[in-house]
């Protein structure tokens, strides 16, 4: 049952985020570095759908048999990851074109392509997520309860201490959910977390139903037409499972590890936190200088630059990152870069463990 939560809010501004601002106002300045971006960005675009096409294609015409099938659906994955990550993620923060109207119709490739609605993305990261990074009951990504204990403030079950092992079988259905209940419970409840979503109307009602039925066309109906249902069903599980487990694990990696803090409403509301510190204390960098994960994951090993500048194009990341990491340093802003993949995984392994054995004892589990 839902108790009543107070309203949230933060203490805007410092001195951190004032000087890290003005130093990269002062980097994008340059004509040349803001269309050097973005024309890397839409190069990556080209790059995502010519590979789902071309997979595509290649699945439902060609029909390459049981090896070049595998590969095929291997690009599909891959297409779609960079479509999450490079594509639609920028596009529906703003960081795509100047127009909202554009962001929003290429945020659209969330629907038509990955099948999930770009409509409650919206309130679900960028409201939810961004606004309320590690807050118990406002950040819906770290609201697993009772199947996962992602901050120390949720109360813990007795079976949380074998959440480090079955948290991959979870992680692998997500886009699953996401396609199919978590978009329809947002709908009905009105609300991700306790941010509320409006129902949708006009445009966004046409793209909502329209990128459903266009997904579900291309993944689903067609495919029918050309192969036996089991083999459609094993190709469409396997593709939402991979696409799952590399998106969750990205976002994982970034806010659930040791080293991330977590904040309750009642802690905030009693110490009022600037939130840019928040941002950044609750927020975990790795593998910087990893070109390739970075080209990858859309800049999403960067999640501290991100989370302070969501609207700036993800390929100034690297750049941005030597920025923030300076001036954490020079105002004391706990500022965490894990240095490799394996790092990063370690430490999200440790703090599920940890989280699964604190507090388990009988008397607090029926009290
Ligand atoms: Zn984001």
């Amino acid at each position: 049952m839902r108790t009543a939560v107070p309203k949230l809010s933060f203490a805007t501004g410092g001195d951190f985020i004032s000087d890290t601002r003005r130093e990269v106002e002062l980097y994008l300045r340059s004509r040349r570095t803001r269309l050097h971006g973005r024309i890397q960005l839409y190069a990556k675009t080209f790059v995502a759908l010519a590979i789902s096409i071309a997979s595509w294609t290649m699945l439902i015409v060609v029909r390459p048999g049981l090896w070049g099938g595998l590969a095929s659906l291997a690009g599909l994955v891959i297409g779609a990851i960079l479509t999450g990550f490079c594509v639609q993620h920028d596009a529906n923060h703003g960081a795509y074109f100047r127009s909202r109207r554009f962001n929003h119709l290429m945020g659209w490739t969330a629907d038509a392509l990955l099948g999930f609605s770009s409509y409650a993305w919206r309130v679900k990261h960028n409201v939810a997520h961004h606004t309320y990074t590690n807050v118990d009951g406002y950040d819906d990504d770290i609201s697993q309860t009772p199947f996962m204990r992602l901050a120390p403030m949720q109360a813990p079950r007795w079976w949380y201490r074998l959440q480090h092992i079955y948290v991959w079988p979870l992680y692998s259905v997500m886009v699953l959910r996401m396609q199919t209940g978590a978009d329809i419970a947002a709908l009905v409840r009105g609300r991700i977390g306790n941010s509320p979503m409006h129902p949708p109307r006009r445009w966004d009602l046409v793209g909502l139903v329209a990128g459903k039925a266009i997904f579900v066309c291309w993944a689903i109906v067609v495919p029918l037409l050309v192969y036996p249902w089991w083999v459609v069903a094993a190709g469409y599980v396997g593709f939402t499972m991979a696409t799952s487990l590399v998106t969750a694990t990205t976002f994982q990696l970034a806010h659930c590890v040791e080293e991330a803090g977590f904040a309750s409403a009642e802690e905030l509301t009693a110490n009022k936190r600037i939130w840019a510190v928040h941002e950044v204390e609750t927020t975990v960098d790795f593998c910087p200088r990893n070109a390739f994960l970075t080209w990858v994951l859309g800049g999403l090993n960067y999640q501290i630059e991100h989370h302070l500048f969501p609207r700036v194009a993800h390929t100034h990341y690297p750049q941005i990152a030597e920025i923030v990491r300076r001036n954490a340093a020079k105002h004391g802003v706990r500022y965490t870069a894990q240095p490799s993949l394996r790092a990063a995984l370690r430490s999200h392994q440790r703090h599920l463990r940890a989280l699964g054995r604190m507090g388990v004892p009988a008397e607090i589990e029926m009290g």
